[in-house]
């Protein structure tokens, strides 16, 4: 390496320059400067470790996100497959009970994907203003269950306004991964306590636990993804917490000691706005009622999801066109005579994307409205798939008004 050779020579210079100091104190400054070296030297190998370890998350992250963009499409389908069925199946029949449990399999394996995603940060997330005094009370029977007998769980709210602005169900799974983590290092059990707490400027999130604690090499490695020391880890716990937080604009410090238990902090800044009102679950308005007719335009390159989205639409009571990809969805608008009032279009499309689409077909349909659907961009205007019939009638209604 022959900056820091060249540096050293520089700084070596200076002293002999800058003044007429006693010998002694000039070999004082050399050992100095010798030492300011080593650890530049240090400073320099540590960094290009890192370079090197980010090139392996992304590496992994890339590959983790593919997997789970095409996993989202085949859960969507999943998911309105089921919606259809329940439409269809009388109240009483004996099938409901099993479609509800493919439903509940794919909600979970929706989960998974997202923790996926989040960990490699191309989720599309909704962050909103929360209480993390909420969100954590909210949490406290999972908690306990997670925790089991043998450990004793003890909740402290901030009792202050806590309001962050970050995603709610990143932070569930945030306080979920750090809980599951302190159970798993007391398996004779001990004290678990999750505590939110604020300031001025911030808002503070802390799980302590009385478990088996950390040696300083685990300590230094513990949010690469992958890394465990358990026989049946993940290893993803930490770096889908570290990819939330960093996401989020926060910041975490780990406090641990081996034999003297762990403590794991988060600090996010304070939101000054209140927390968005919840929506109620009462007010269930039938999804049917949602629409009024009008014609959608459907362009999704993959068929069974773009058959799964077309089925919901009719079902809600729109007209679905229907197109694979940007050049048809041209066709379509051309040789259609009647308004088409709506374009709901996958970003990720083949060579023309959503973006560009919407774009190219605005000049010619100047009055048709837009929703982009997307699995693994950052768009906050986007609908995240896989998509819940729900959202789908919510956001075309709320597009089209
Ligand atoms: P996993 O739990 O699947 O091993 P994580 O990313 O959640 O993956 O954690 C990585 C590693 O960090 C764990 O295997 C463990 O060695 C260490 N660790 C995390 N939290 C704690 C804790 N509270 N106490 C002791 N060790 C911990
Ligand atoms: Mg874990």
């Amino acid at each position: 390496m022959s900056a820091p050779g060249s540096l050293s020579r520089y700084e070596l210079a200076l002293p002999l320059l800058s003044s007429p100091a006693p010998s002694r104190s000039l070999s004082n400054r050399l050992r100095d400067t010798e030492r300011r070296l080593r650890e530049t030297e240090q400073r320099l190998r540590d960094s290009e470790a890192q370079v090197r370890q980010l090139q392996k998350v992304e590496a992994v992250g890339n590959l983790a996100s593919g997997v789970a963009h095409d996993f989202s499409n085949i859960l969507s389908v999943i998911l309105a497959a089921t919606s259809f069925l329940d439409a269809d199946l009388a109240p009483d029949d004996p099938l409901r009970e099993d479609v509800g449990e493919i439903r509940g399999a794919a909600e979970r394996a929706a989960r998974l994907t997202r923790q996926l995603l989040a960990f490699t940060r191309r989720q599309v997330q909704e962050p909103r203003v929360v209480d993390l005094d909420a969100v954590v009370g909210g949490m406290e029977r999972m908690l306990r269950r997670v925790a089991g007998g043998a450990i004793d769980v003890e909740l402290v709210p901030s009792g202050e306004r806590a309001h962050v602005v970050v995603d709610p169900t990143h932070l569930e799974q945030v306080v979920l991964n750090l809980a599951v983590n302190a159970r798993d290092a007391m398996p004779r059990g001990g004290a678990m306590r999750v505590e939110c707490s604020a300031d001025v400027t911030h808002a503070r999130l802390s799980v302590t636990d009385t478990g088996c604690g950390m040696d300083a090499d685990t300590r230094a490695r513990i949010f690469e993804p992958f890394f465990t020391t358990k026989d049946s880890g993940t290893g993803l716990g930490l770096a889908t917490v570290a990819a939330i937080v960093q996401q989020s604009g926060g910041d975490i410090r780990v406090d641990s000691e081996l034999g003297r238990g762990t403590t794991i902090a988060i600090r996010w800044p304070l939101s000054a706005r209140d927390v968005a009102a919840p929506i109620a679950a009462t007010h269930v308005i039938p999804l049917s009622a949602y629409a009024r007719g009008e014609t959608v335009l459907v362009v999704e390159d993959d068929d069974a999801v773009r058959r799964a989205i077309a089925g919901q639409l009719v079902r809600l009571g729109y007209r679905a066109l229907v197109a694979a990809n940007a050049g048809e969805a041209l066709l379509v608008c051309e040789r259609h005579a009647g308004t088409i009032d709506l374009l709901l279009t996958d970003l990720g499309l083949p060579i023309v994307d959503g973006r560009e689409l919407a774009t190219r077909l605005a000049r010619q349909r100047a009055s048709m409205r837009v929703v982009f659907m997307s699995g693994h961009t950052g768009d906050a205007d986007a609908l995240a798939k896989p998509i819940r019939p729900d959202q789908l009638a919510r956001r075309l209604r709320a597009a089209l008004d």
